[in-house]
């Protein structure tokens, strides 16, 4: 019972960090002048409480600290916590399960800016786990004389690791141990280089997770209470300051490709023998716009014998190797070349890091530490079969001078990903394909750049013919140096032969080609998470996460890797855009991300921040409100929860104009007014055209359904 006394106590003491009944906050969290002790563990004395993010990552900071003397392995109802004892002092390695404490309102109703911390086990079911740990972590803190949050260096880890030292320990007599890899080298390291408590990161932290509940909260609460007043039902609905943007950009693209016609467009190409082998030249003249067009030339040149080479060139191209991974980099190439998610990249190089492996995989940074013993770990790696022979050649080749290229991206906590050198053991092979993507690029990193040529002959019809350029091109790698180790940006390769100028080749044919406009390709997880990287929304650590959820919330729904927009992303998007519209902006969300950025660096204070997003929230809400009905009506209209009294006909969505809902009114516009460009360039009936735009895959689905529903009568004439 002693430990529910010490849990209330502790919950009591934290009522001075919450915020009063206005949601303004009282104060900021006192941060004590540096605790001014030894930094080095060694020379601590009495209990010290050492605070893991994982269990995992506790065993690599016992297996690293305990070279001194043996630790002492225990278990709590599953837990396991290990004691190393040596003469004065006493350390208690006990580990988290990520974040242990949620925010939390008892408040019904929006706008709401009352909240306050609680352990996540009271807070959602699904935390229930959570509950042993926080109940080990209280009877371990009790009474030690100094806590260190060795958590993950980052704003996630900084946070952890202050609410629990906030709760059952004493920040007062904290200290920070700052690592990038849980390798016994580097941990020893952080452990006689502790300081004192990150504020900055643990500002920034609490600040952003302040930031997407008040946001979060306030307008799920704000769409489902519009959808209760005018139909009466209580629907889940969520929206949030970064998952929001993130959907506009999905359903931006999806509406592009539902909407899309595609235009006939014409190139000539041509087919000439050279010793014997074909080649086929292309042009593609901005005058050839119609089918007409094409043809006549084609007439023009089709009897010539020979084509005339006009000029020859050959370009030498050196290639740098790309700089080492951050993590962004690292999801796309997992995902182009394995079709791996960012997320499940994302876990498997956190396993990875885990075991001691790869260093801190959630990094922006483009650039390996400058201290980092580059010789050592590719000596380590070269103990590993299949990169034995690598290493040695890179070895040689640079002649032991290593010197890594770099990226200009930079993170102010962690370096880019490397290998730690510790030898993998038994990896499954997804773990196998992450790691050795890993490696691959370290190597490369030191290499030579590949040296490729570009060739490109031009060609014309002998004398008085139009004005017609063919082009030929082709690629030779010649000299591989990087691509040897990172063999994934290997160019592929197309020879073409020396030209000299004024040489004729026999021209063998030439033909009208044509092609379609293709539309915007299908969004994939990896190309979503990109964009969020390219608009700076989100964090290394969030947005593979963010994406998960918007699945999970069934905006999207994924079909062979590729993402697909549901009904009811669309509509949400819809009415945000239509009555909450800066919620859906990134600009709105990048500012908020940019003041995190400046809390992070201490320029900022988190209570101004809170402020000015609570004040931001509550003009918005303002503005919902009084079209709350409104709002309501659609979003139940959308969600089959109520029927329109007039509906489009081709689906259940309310009537825009015409018999037909925006989306197909859309699409109906659109199709009358493509078919004028179709009849210039290809000079089709309305009949042809309509039978040509339904055959196509590419045509939007929108198109698509509306064209079904068109008698063949109803185009123009
Ligand atoms: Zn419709």
């Amino acid at each position: 019972m002693a430990r529910y006394r010490r849990l209330s106590k502790a919950l009591t003491n934290y009522i001075s960090f919450k915020e009063d009944e206005r949601g303004a906050i009282k104060k900021p969290i006192s941060r004590p002048s540096s605790i001014s002790v030894k930094k080095n563990i060694w020379d601590l004395i009495g209990k010290v409480v050492i605070i893991a993010e994982k269990p995992k990552a506790a065993r690599r900071i016992v297996e690293a600290l305990s070279y001194k003397t043996k630790p002492k392995l225990y278990r709590s109802n599953g837990v396991p916590y290990w004691i190393i004892r040596s003469s004065a002092l006493e350390l208690y390695v006990v580990p988290s399960a990520g974040h242990l404490f949620g925010l939390y309102t008892s408040k019904w109703g929006y706008p709401t800016f009352t909240y306050e911390w609680r352990p996540l086990y009271e807070i959602d079911k699904k935390s229930s786990y959570t509950r042993k740990f926080i109940n080990l972590l209280s009877k371990i803190c009790r009474e030690a004389n100094y806590y260190i949050n060795a958590c993950d260096y980052d704003i996630e880890g900084s946070v952890i690791g202050y609410m629990i030292i906030k709760y059952f320990g004493d920040p007062h007599r904290s200290l920070r141990a700052k690592f990038s890899s849980l390798t016994p080298y580097e941990l020893r390291k952080a452990f006689t280089q502790l300081t004192d408590l990150d504020w900055n990161m643990v500002e920034a932290g609490l600040c952003r997770h302040e930031l997407d509940w008040i946001w979060g909260i306030n307008v799920s609460r704000a769409l489902m209470d519009s959808i209760k007043t005018v139909s009466g039902k209580r629907l889940i609905l969520s929206a949030g300051r970064v998952q929001t943007p993130t959907l506009k950009y999905v359903v931006e693209n999806e509406v592009e490709r539902y909407l899309f016609i595609p235009l006939p467009q014409y190139s000539i190409s041509a087919t000439i023998i050279v010793d014997g082998e074909r080649y086929t030249l292309e042009y593609k003249g901005d005058s050839i716009e119609t089918r007409n067009e094409a043809e006549a030339l084609v007439k023009s040149i089709k009897d010539k014998k020979y084509l005339k080479v006009v000029d020859y060139k050959e370009e030498y191209w050196n290639i740098n190797p790309p700089p080492p991974f951050n993590l962004g980099d690292l999801q796309a190439e997992a995902a182009r070349i394995y079709g791996f998610s960012p997320y499940k990249t994302q876990s498997i190089a956190e396993q990875l890091y885990l075991n001691a492996y790869i260093s801190y995989p959630r990094t922006n940074s483009q650039k390996l530490p400058k201290d980092l013993n580059y010789r050592s770990i590719l000596n380590n790696i070269a103990k590993i079969y299949q990169y034995n022979s690598l290493v040695k050649q890179l070895l040689a080749e640079t002649k032991g001078v290593l010197k890594p290229v770099e990226g200009p991206k930079e993170d102010p906590a962690h370096p880019a990903i490397y290998p730690t050198g510790i030898i993998p053991k038994g990896l499954k092979s997804d773990e196998q394909k992450i790691y050795d993507l890993i490696v691959r690029r370290f190597l490369a990193v030191f290499a030579y750049k590949a040296k490729i040529v570009h060739k490109i002959a031009y060609f014309k019809p002998l004398s008085r013919s139009p004005e017609i350029l063919f082009t030929l091109s082709g690629k030779e790698i010649v000299e591989e140096g990087w691509y040897k180790y990172y063999p994934f940006h290997r160019p592929s390769e197309k020879y073409i032969p020396k030209f000299k100028i004024g040489q004729l080749v026999s021209l063998y044919r030439v033909s009208v080609r044509k092609s379609y406009t293709k539309p915007p390709d299908k969004l994939s997880k990896i190309r979503i998470l990109k964009w969020m990287e390219n608009s700076q929304i989100g964090t290394e650590a969030t947005r593979a996460r963010i994406i998960e959820i918007l699945f999970s919330r069934r905006y999207l729904a994924s079909k062979s890797g590729k993402v697909n927009v549901t009904d009811l992303g669309l509509a949400v998007i819809e009415v945000l855009d239509e009555y909450f519209n800066e919620l859906t902006s990134i600009e709105l969300t990048r500012k908020f991300e940019n003041y995190m950025e400046q809390i992070r660096f201490g320029r900022m204070s988190r209570d101004r921040v809170i402020v000015e997003a609570r004040n931001t929230l509550e003009k918005l809400i303002r503005e919902f409100n009084a079209k709350k009905k409104e709002v309501g009506l659609k979003l139940s209209w959308r969600l089959k929860l109520l029927t329109p009294n007039n509906k489009c006909r081709l689906c259940h969505r309310e009537e825009y104009m015409n018999g037909l809902c925006r989306y197909h009114y859309s699409a109906f516009t659109k199709i009358t007014e493509f078919y004028k460009e179709w009849k210039r360039r290809e000079g089709v009936s309305w009949e042809e055209y309509i039978k040509a735009l339904k055959s196509f895959r590419n045509t939007g689905k929108w198109i698509k359904e509306v064209l079904e529903s068109m008698s063949h009568s109803m185009g123009p004439k």
